[in-house]
């Protein structure tokens, strides 16, 4: 794979930081791309002087230019919190369908391999448990959540539209709640939500009764499950995930046992549309990419907790991201 090009969207963010280290370990050329809106430079801090690394401030819902050829590009720019795409309910529809857009032009302009990040969220509050990919989904698409449910699933149809008609090699990956290092502490998922009140020394909010279930995949598990996708030759989309099924009120106390402190739950409203169950059915992963995860949850946890105890009390105190601040309303 040496001297392969891959532009990666998002790269300043959660996951887009991890596929940054992957494919540059791999010894790739790395493009990442962000307009920073809920990413950090901190993320890719430690990559900006590698030979092998290139950043590009840019937001994607405008023309992507790039010099020279691309092998691969890897779509992962999108808010991905509800708490962010509540906040930027515009951007994030112009990211999953314009972004995307753009992105596919310029896969067929480069002859390049294209993977999209897309979610178990295009599976709504699901009828079917677990989520196998031929489900259809259940989505309120006039939901606050709506605007990315349905800015994911556009992006699925544009993105086998440009499969069929031309001919452009496209992979899909539905990514079930992912967690690790890098998560925004403020970015209200519910991973940093309890990790982050532990450290404040504040009680745990579960939404609703906390008997809604999720399933949490560690990050490596993701990019190795991303990775070989990415060099399968299915189009279709598969679900990466891991199985391991939780209710948020049992996680929640999960998370105090391991944190060691004694801090209380306490019950907040149940947020509209708030799925009741989530589970990814990975039997398609296991036979076509012979990928599973491995990482358990109190394993993943602690790398996780240590890293969030490792920030600085003004990112543990700080409510909103910076450029929330900016008033945007495009
Ligand atoms: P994140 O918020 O940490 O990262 C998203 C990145 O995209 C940020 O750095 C942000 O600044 C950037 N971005 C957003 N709009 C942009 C634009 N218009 N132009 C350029 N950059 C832009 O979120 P994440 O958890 O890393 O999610 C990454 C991708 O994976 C998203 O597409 C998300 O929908 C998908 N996904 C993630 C999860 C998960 O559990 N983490 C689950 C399902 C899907
Ligand atoms: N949640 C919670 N308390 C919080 C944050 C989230 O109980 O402080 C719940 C939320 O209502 C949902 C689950 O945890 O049922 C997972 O939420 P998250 O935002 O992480 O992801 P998503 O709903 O997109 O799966």
């Amino acid at each position: 794979m040496k001297n392969k090009n891959v532009l990666i969207t998002g790269a300043a963010g959660f996951l887009g930081s991890h596929l940054c280290d992957r494919f540059i370990n791999e010894g790739f050329h790395v493009i990442g791309m962000d307009n920073f809106i809920t990413g950090d430079i901190k993320n890719i801090s430690h990559l900006i002087d590698h030979s092998n690394f290139k950043f590009i401030e840019h937001d994607v819902t405008e023309f992507v230019s790039i010099e020279g050829c691309l092998d691969y590009i890897l779509h992962f720019a999108s808010p991905a919190s509800p708490i962010d795409y509540l906040k930027i309910p515009i951007q994030t529809l112009k990211v999953g369908s314009l972004g995307t857009h753009n992105l596919l032009g310029l896969a067929k302009a480069k002859n390049a391999r294209i993977l999209i990040a897309s979610t178990s969220e295009v599976y709504g509050d699901p009828l079917v448990h677990p989520q196998t990919e031929d489900y259809y989904g259940n989505v309120n698409t006039i939901g606050p959540r709506g605007v990315y449910d349905e800015a994911k699933r556009f992006q699925e149809s544009i993105t086998m539209a440009y499969h069929r008609f031309h001919g452009l090699e496209t992979r899909i990956v539905r990514i079930f709640n992912t967690y690790g290092p890098r998560m925004r502490l403020n970015d209200g998922r519910v991973i940093p939500a309890f990790m982050g009140q532990a450290l404040r020394g504040e009680d745990l909010t579960v939404f609703g009764d906390g008997l809604q279930t999720r399933s949490f995949c560690y990050v490596d598990d993701q990019v190795e499950g991303i990775f070989n996708l990415l060099f399968s030759d299915y189009a279709l989309p598969v679900n990466i995930g891991n199985p391991n099924e939780i209710t948020i009120k049992d996680f929640a106390e999960e998370i105090i046992k391991l944190i060691g402190t004694n801090q209380k739950v306490i019950y907040k409203d149940l947020p509209i549309d708030d799925p009741m169950q989530r589970q990814p059915d990975i039997s398609l992963a296991k036979k076509l990419l012979n990928w599973e995860p491995y990482v358990n949850r109190r394993e993943g946890l602690l790398k996780t907790y240590t890293y969030f105890k490792s920030l600085s009390t003004e990112e543990l105190y700080r409510s909103e991201h910076k450029n929330f601040s900016k008033n945007i309303k495009r």
